[in-house]
């Protein structure tokens, strides 16, 4: 992967950026820079796979519906100054692709942290917009359709997006982040090793 231009097209967006070899050495990275924090967490495999709750949690108060499934759980990890999560797909061009069904995550990344962490494995950067919506839909979210036990025909098949009308429909806001938005400070973490979904 490389790395130098990928990261210099996030910060000529306004991002700042940091690259680890591994999901443990990102942890540390973060369980070193935040203390005595009010941290709400994103849905996110990654973070799951990072133990990234269980580590932040020892020196901060960590919100994550993950852990307490409700939307008031939601509400108040998005009154965290801080906010971590993942992305569903990068552009190495350095845009952020994200759908939600219930949008916490999507609103939080557009408004109200101070500052937003995204954890970003090596799978989930795309060569272009495109790529990176397609990703969304026919990897991501069929795969989290399934982990959530979804009644959607991507979750039963496995495979790819039926575009679905289904009640049960995980894809219901596309966001594409093209700037860090303003007022927040963005920091993309990559690590060079698949993470997540
Ligand atoms: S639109 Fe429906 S079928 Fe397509 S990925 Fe989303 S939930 Fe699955």
């Amino acid at each position: 992967m490389e790395y130098t231009s990928i990261r210099k097209n996030f910060e000529k967006h306004g991002f700042s950026t940091q690259l680890f070899r591994t999901k443990e050495e990102a942890r540390d990275y973060l369980v070193e820079i935040l203390h005595n924090q009010t941290i709400g967490f994103g849905g996110s495999v990654t973070l799951l796979e990072m133990g990234l709750y269980e580590a932040l949690q020892q020196n901060n108060a960590v919100v994550w519906h993950n852990k307490v499934p409700s939307r008031d759980v939601r509400r108040m990890a998005g009154c965290a100054n801080i906010y971590i999560t993942s992305a569903n797909a990068v552009t190495e061009a350095g845009q952020i692709v994200n759908i939600d069904g219930t949008g916490n995550r999507v609103a939080m990344t557009s408004f109200g942290p101070q500052t937003c962490y995204y954890v970003v494995g090596r799978n989930k950067i795309t060569p272009n917009l495109d790529e990176a919506v397609f990703r969304c839909r026919n990897v991501a979210a069929p795969q989290n359709a399934r982990r959530i036990n979804a009644k959607t025909p991507c979750a039963i098949n496995g495979d790819k997006c039926y575009d679905c009308n289904s009640p049960g429909r995980i894809c219901r806001i596309t966001t594409v982040i093209d700037r860090a938005p303003m007022g927040m400070n963005c920091e993309i973490i990559f690590v060079d090793e698949a993470l997540g979904f």
